[in-house]
C-alpha cells in the first residue's frame, strides 16, 4: 500500500476529530474528480511503520474520535489488504475509536468484504459531478451514500443500507465541506 497524505485533527471526513489516511490509487476515474494525482497506485510513499505510528500517535489522543480511510479509493486492488489488516489492528488497539471509509464502489458490491466487520460508516459510489452539491453532509454528490455498516449487516437483507445520517446537516453551514480535498468528494 502506498499514500499520499495523513491529515490530523481533520472535521471534514467524518463525526468529531479526525486522522485522515489519504491512500494512492484508484481506477474509477470519475469526471470531476479534484484530484486524479491520487489515482495511480505507484505513486505518493511506501505505507512504512513510520508512517503507521503516526496514525497511532493521533489515535493515543483521547479527543481523537478515529480514523477515516481515504483517497484515491482504499478498496483499489493495491490497498486493500493493507487497509484490512491496519484496520484489524486499530480495532484491536483501539476499540473504541470508529472507523470510516470513502470508496467509488458501490455498497452493494462491497458489503460482503472481510474488512467491513471493522469499519462503521462507508461513504459509497462515484462522484457524480451532475449531482453535485456542496451542503451534502460528508459527501460530494447526492448518489452517495453515507452508511451505518454494521445496522446494514445485521439486517435481513443488509443489501438495502441503513444510513448514518440524511443527506444534510441541520446546521450545515457549519459543517459543509471545501471543495477538492478528496477523490470521492467534490
Ligand atoms: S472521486 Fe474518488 S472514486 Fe472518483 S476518481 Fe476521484 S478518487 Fe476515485
Amino acid at each position: 500500500m502506498r499514500y499520499h497524505n495523513i491529515t490530523t485533527d481533520d472535521m471534514l471526513n467524518g463525526d468529531g476529530l479526525r486522522v485522515v489516511l489519504w491512500v494512492a490509487g484508484c481506477s474509477h476515474c470519475c469526471k470531476g474528480c479534484h484530484n486524479p494525482i491520487t489515482w495511480d497506485p505507484d505513486g505518493g510513499l511506501p505505507f512504512d511503520r513510520a508512517a503507521k505510528q503516526e496514525i497511532f500517535d493521533q489515535l493515543d489522543k483521547s479527543y481523537i474520535s478515529g480514523i477515516t480511510f481515504s483517497g484515491g479509493d482504499p478498496l483499489h486492488p493495491a490497498n486493500s489488504l493493507g487497509v484490512r489488516e491496519l484496520m484489524a489492528e486499530i480495532k484491536e488497539k483501539y476499540p473504541s475509536k470508529t472507523i470510516w471509509l470513502y470508496t467509488g464502489d458501490s455498497w452493494e458490491n462491497i458489503l460482503h468484504y472481510p474488512l467491513m466487520s471493522y469499519v462503521d460508516v462507508v461513504v459509497d459510489g462515484e462522484f457524480h459531478v451532475e449531482e453535485k452539491d456542496a451542503n451534502l453532509l460528508w459527501k460530494g454528490s447526492a448518489n452517495q451514500r453515507v452508511i451505518d455498516v454494521q445496522a446494514s449487516l445485521g439486517q435481513e437483507d443488509p443489501r438495502v443500507p441503513v444510513l448514518h445520517c440524511g443527506n444534510y446537516a441541520q446546521r450545515y453551514t457549519e459543517t459543509k465541506k471545501p471543495s477538492g480535498l478528496c477523490g470521492c468528494q467534490d
